[in-house]
């Protein structure tokens, strides 16, 4: 047996004894339980001091799954057969006859659910018969993990079991959706927010009317660092960790390169590991350079706003 197969088999008996695990998913890690089980689901909120107001994301593996337990519609097909399985999350209504523990949605009637696309995690779900209600797995307000090293960081020996499925591709979290009523974009992520609008005016003809974007809690403190995060850098001070998306002449030893070549997705894949790199070598202050706000720089952009706010 292969040991990916041998870990996969560990990870089904842990979430079928409703524990939860960590599992690696493109965008972030993952701290997975039972999305059925209401035992499984506050397990998820106590280890990761979540406030229980806070709800979910839910994770298939397909459409046929999904369907038992939310309402989908036009606009949910077209970005389904675009985008995933990938980064991007969806918020829709539950049916009356989902089983969905209502802790994961805090008693709502709706629920935000996605479609990883990490191999991994992919063969889980499938082996499975219920869904996994899986939130970055990292402690409330601090930098989602994209290693296993890093998900062991944030809870030691806490936690159960972490299935290893290499660093994630992505690097952020996923972009998500609402789809009740009139479409608007929840939070920027992994796939850019153009793509879908283009997507949602073509099947609304409604080319000039964009979708809104709301992005909730941009002040409030949320993917931190713990420590004071300067933007817009053009120079960095003395002892500050300086994070850069271009190759300089200089060499300083407090140069932090998240891309030499100003290659955005590369940038984005680097950022979370960067920034818990520069915390772990004990730096105090962290200055970033400029990034360009197009394609997944705007989600770059949003993560390093959040982590500036006091
Ligand atoms: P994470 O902890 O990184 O998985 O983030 C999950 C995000 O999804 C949070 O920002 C939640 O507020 C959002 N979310 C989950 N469920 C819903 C929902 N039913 N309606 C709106 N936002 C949701
Ligand atoms: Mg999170």
């Amino acid at each position: 047996m292969k040991k990916s197969d041998s870990n996969i088999k560990k990870a089904i008996k842990y979430l079928n004894n409703n524990e939860c695990i960590a599992i690696p998913t493109e965008t972030v890690y993952g701290l997975a339980g039972n999305a059925y089980s209401d035992k499984a689901v506050s397990r998820i909120y106590k280890l990761k001091k979540r406030p229980s107001n806070n709800p979910l994301i839910a994770h298939y593996y397909s459409l046929n799954e999904l369907k038992k337990d939310c309402e989908i519609d036009k606009n949910f097909i077209r970005l389904y057969k675009k985008f995933c399985p990938g980064p991007i999350s969806f918020v829709l209504k539950l049916k009356k006859t989902s089983k969905i523990s209502k802790i994961i949605t805090n008693n709502s009637n709706s629920i935000a659910v996605r479609f990883p696309s990490h191999p991994l995690s992919r063969q889980l779900l499938k082996k499975i018969n219920y869904p996994l209600a899986a939130p970055s797995a990292n402690i409330s307000t601090s930098i989602s993990p994209v290693s296993k090293q890093d998900v062991f960081d944030e809870f030691g020996s806490k936690l159960k079991f972490i299935l290893d499925g290499g660093s994630s591709k992505i690097g952020l979290e996923s972009t998500i959706i609402n789809l009740i009523g009139k479409p608007y974009i929840l939070r920027l992520g992994g796939i850019n927010s153009r793509l879908i609008y283009k997507l949602i005016n073509q099947l609304e003809n409604k080319s000039k009317k964009k979708i809104k974007i709301k992005v909730p809690g941009i002040s409030k403190l949320h993917y931190s660092p713990g420590i004071p995060v300067r933007l817009n850098a053009k120079k960095n001070f003395q002892n500050e960790a300086y994070i850069l998306i271009k190759k300089r002449k200089k060499i300083n030893k407090n140069y932090f390169y998240i891309s030499k070549t100003s290659n955005l997705n590369e940038a984005a894949k680097n950022l979370y590991r960067t920034l818990r790199k520069i915390k772990k070598n004990g730096y105090k202050k962290i200055a970033i350079e400029k990034i360009p706000n197009i394609n997944i720089g705007e989600a770059i952009n949003d993560r390093i706003l959040r982590a500036s706010k006091k």
